[in-house]
This record gives structure tokens, sequence and C-alpha cells, in this order.
């Protein structure tokens, strides 16, 4: 989440009395004979604990596809149908380089819903049913911290990005809603507190609905699914 963005989930964390320090680096772990004691940052401070967590990314586990013939990008690289560049082998999930449905760029994830959708696309395909995989959020979170719920997805990060971005916030409730530059497909989407319909606006996004016709109840969060239904009554929305 961009800073702006993310306020409501700030206070939330602030008020579950946790200290948060952004933009700055751990540099070294401080211990000694009784064990850790605090870490350094790279503005000069140290933080005093008895225990250190790290968390920094995902790097899949390849290094065993070396001189197979696999094509490796940082993860294994997989077409529309989730196929490998061998034949009759297949990627999905965490270890796989796939694209992203907005941009159509390359990308990675590890997101469980993501890994899932993937390995049923390519269970299909291994079983000879050709289907097309419909491509990774870049960023699909759907989680809960200190009680406040939160949905991002699609593009979400658009500082200095050409987007028409739509922002509202409550005591209670942010939505932020990204469109394209011409404004008539929506690309992205944060909420924070309320996540009503959520769903709904994935679907929107992952099918590049054009939004003319909806597009001032998407930003006023007052589209629900019989709105959608009646755009397109054979949509299958999930
Ligand atoms: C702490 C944690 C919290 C998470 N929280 C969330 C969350 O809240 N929401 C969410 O959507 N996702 C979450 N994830 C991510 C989610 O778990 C993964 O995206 C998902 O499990 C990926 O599924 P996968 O089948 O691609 O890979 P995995 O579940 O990692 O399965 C890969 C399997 O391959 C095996 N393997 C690896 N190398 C080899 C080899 N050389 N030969 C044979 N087998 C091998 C591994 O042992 C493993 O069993 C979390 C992950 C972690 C670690």
């Amino acid at each position: 989440m961009e800073p702006e963005d993310a306020r409501l989930i700030r206070r939330a964390l602030d008020r579950a009395g946790l200290s948060i320090k952004t933009g700055a680096a751990a540099t070294a772990v401080i211990a000694g004979k009784d064990g850790v004691s605090a870490v350094a940052l790279d503005d000069g401070s140290e933080v005093a604990c008895q225990m250190v967590c790290i968390g920094k990314g995902v790097r899949p586990n390849v290094e065993f596809l070396e001189g197979s013939g696999v094509a490796v990008d940082a993860g294994i690289v997989a077409d529309r149908y989730t196929a490998c560049n061998l034949p009759g082998a297949f990627a999905a999930g965490d270890a796989a380089v796939t694209y992203e449905p907005v941009t159509g760029e390359p990308i990675m994830t590890a997101l469980w819903t993501n890994a899932v959708e993937m390995g049923r696309c390519a269970g299909l395909n291994m079983a000879g049913v050709k289907t097309a995989y419909t491509g990774t959020f870049g960023i699909l979170n759907a989680t809960q911290v200190a009680d406040e719920p939160f949905v991002s997805m699609g593009v979400v990060h658009t500082a200095g990005g050409d987007y028409e971005v739509h922002r509202h916030e409550t005591d209670a409730a942010f939505h932020k809603l990204v469109f394209n530059p011409a404004g008539d497909r929506l690309v992205g989407a944060v909420f924070v507190g309320d996540i009503t319909n959520a769903g709904l606006y994935r679907y929107v996004i992952r099918e590049k609905m054009p939004v003319e016709r909806f597009k001032r109840r998407l930003i006023d969060h007052t589209l629900h699914y019989g709105h959608l239904m009646r755009i397109n009554p054979l949509s299958r929305i999930y």
C-alpha cells in the first residue's frame, strides 16, 4: 500500500500498541552470550529486543532445474496455458512466472489463491483440456490487520503513474479505485475497513469490463451483483 492508503491500518496497529518504523533498514542483529539484545538500524538507532523475526520476500526453489532445459527466469516460465518450454511440462503456484492480467507483464506472486487457480488450470491442461489461465493479479491481498479487514488488487501503486485515481476515506473505511488513463476500465482497488463486494470489483478488473455504464456506482460503492448480472446475464461472478 502507498502510505496515504494505509492510514487506517497504521492507526489500527498504533492502537494495538505496536511501534512501527518505516523507511529504515536493519543493518545488524546485536547479540551477546545471553542471546539477541537489539537490532541496529541504518538511521543509527537501535531497537532493543529478545527475538528477531525476518520477512524479506519469497524466492522459489528452482536450482534443481539447472541443466534440465526448463526455462527459468527467477521462477519457472509458464505460457498462457501454464505450459513450460518443454513439451508435457507445466508450472503453477509460487514457483511459476506467469502474467499480470491488467498490464500483461510477467509476474510471480506468492499467494495461495493464485496458486490454486493456476494449479487447477495446469491440471486441466495436463489432462488434455486446453484451458487458458486468466492471469495473476499483481497484488491480491485479503486479510485482517489488527481487526481492520483489507483487500488490495490489481494496480495499487499509482504514484507517478498515469492513472485516474479515486480515494474516499471516512473514519471507519477507506476505498481507492484506480482506472486506466482513459478512465473506461477499472485496473485496481484498495478497500480498508469495509470490504463489501470486493469480489465484484475483482471480477470487473479481471474481465477488463468497460465501466461507463456503472462507473458512478463503482466510485460511490453502490454497485451490487444485480447490476452486473443485468449488464452481462451470462457472467460467472465469484
Ligand atoms: C508463513 C506463510 C504465510 C502465508 N500466508 C498466506 C496468506 O495469508 N494468504 C495467501 O494467499 N497466501 C499465503 N502464503 C502463501 C501460500 O502458502 C503459497 O502461495 C501457496 O502455498 C503456494 O502453493 P504452491 O503449491 O505453489 O507451493 P507450496 O505450497 O510451497 O508447495 C510446494 C511443494 O513442493 C515441494 N518441493 C519443493 N522443492 C521440491 C523438489 N525439488 N522436489 C519435490 N518437491 C519439492 C515443497 O516441499 C512443497 O511441499 C503464506 C506462506 C507462508 C510461508
